[in-house]
């Protein structure tokens, strides 16, 4: 995994994207914080916790050194208590950097669930997918989704980013560009077919530089 992303740095993207899934939240089991923090490499680590009642494992993560936790609405209770107590942490390593926190929301949640929750949280990824389940296509709703939670971040004030994680190919990269998203997740698109690298260069050039991912 440490070789495969020192090869794709060079293909210049702005972080290392993680999914984390305890096998309740959502139907599969990853990765947690101890292979996080085995991970060498000098991109940003972005965790995403797809994890039930996050509040007690955030500080785990950020031992392990994410730069960015976000946490999903649907995973608990109390989501504003999480990104409060995310808040109070620093990333790991030399900068002690605020940890960036995040919000997701699955593609059945309300947009306006999030809306509680923007003067706790510095991006609001939206999932175009159902997170677990392998083979689903990008949601046709997510373009009208990701354009309320951007008037929301936009009435807010504060400046958020908005990302979007699932059903990313080579084919649709540069239409989801367009949908005004700051941040794009791509993980199969990047790594199933042909050379990684030269698929991330390749979707880094069909964005033009609009989006990050
Ligand atoms: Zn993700």
């Amino acid at each position: 995994m440490g070789a495969e992303l020192a090869r794709l740095e060079s293909a210049g993207p702005d972080f290392a994207h993680i999914d984390v899934m305890d096998g309740r939240f959502c139907p599969q089991i990853t990765v947690g914080p101890s292979v996080i923090g085995a991970l060498r490499t000098k991109l940003r680590k972005d965790v995403h916790l797809m994890i039930e009642e996050p509040l007690d494992m955030i500080g785990d993560f950020a031992d392990a050194g994410a730069d960015v936790i976000t946490i999903h609405v649907e995973s608990t209770r109390h989501p504003h208590r999480v990104l409060q107590a995310m808040g109070a942490l620093t990333a790991a390593g030399a900068h002690s950097r605020p940890i960036t926190r995040g919000v997701a929301i699955n593609p059945g949640t309300p947009v306006t669930s999030v809306e509680p929750l923007l003067e706790e949280a510095d991006l609001v990824l939206v999932l175009a997918v159902n997170p677990g389940w392998g083979g689903q296509r990008f949601a046709p709703g997510t373009e009208r989704r990701l354009e309320s939670v951007r008037s929301m971040i936009e009435r807010c004030g504060r400046d958020l980013m908005l990302g979007v994680d699932g059903g990313v190919t080579r084919q649709n990269v540069a239409a989801i560009g367009a949908m005004g998203v700051d941040l794009i997740v791509a993980g199969s698109a990047v790594f199933d077919g042909g050379d990684p690298v030269a698929n991330l260069r390749q979707m880094r050039e069909a964005l033009g530089g609009a989006a990050q991912g």
